[in-house]
């Protein structure tokens, strides 16, 4: 499992090992916590008490800190992985699901014609239909787009990005996505 790491004013920063966690707990980087501590480890005896230290890290974990004004402006990175993920799967010209081996990034302005590598310019689509599509606009080809691309918030990229996701950790972030996201079909 992954651990949730937050700003200490709730905002998701990054997916962290538990081990990762357990260095902030260690020392003492941890403002507070959500959900039920989800894994136990323990250290060393210390030799004054005699007692095993032993640190519960928590599926959500808030750090202390300074908080970057820049973090809510900025756009999450566009990856293949959190595109396809984004569009579920699907290809947006037939509508068919594949696999992430099967999809391609397509432009739906080809770059070759001004069209940018963002959010908002790319969808999910697989191998055939991009062939089809080749360096064209959908529209010089009729074929329509059955989706919409969107730029993902900071809590969707989260989502995006988990791996293995415990369901506190997807019910805190699922709380913030927008109720269009395709995440909430
Ligand atoms: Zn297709």
């Amino acid at each position: 499992m992954d651990v949730l790491q937050l700003d200490v004013s709730g905002r998701p920063q990054a997916w962290v090992t538990v081990k990762e966690a357990a260095i902030l707990y260690a020392s003492d980087a941890i403002a507070w916590t959500l959900g039920e501590a989800c894994h136990v480890m323990r250290g060393g005896v210390q030799r004054a008490t005699g007692l095993q230290s032993r640190i519960e890290v928590h599926s959500i974990i808030a750090v202390r800190g300074a908080v970057p004004s820049r973090a809510w402006r900025s756009s999450p990175a566009l990856t293949n992985p959190k595109l396809f993920a984004r569009d579920r799967f699907v290809c947006a010209y037939c509508g068919a699901r594949f696999a992430a081996d099967d999809l391609t990034r397509e432009h739906i302005i080809p770059v070759s014609r001004g069209g940018a590598d963002s959010w908002m310019n790319c969808i999910t689509a697989c191998r055939g239909c991009n062939g089809r599509k080749g360096n064209r606009l959908p529209e010089e080809v009729h074929m329509s787009l059955l989706y919409l691309p969107y730029v993902p918030s900071l809590h969707e990229d989260m989502i995006l990005r988990g791996r293995r996701i415990l369901a506190d950790q997807m019910e805190f972030l699922l709380a913030s996505v927008p109720r269009n996201s395709r995440l909430h079909d």
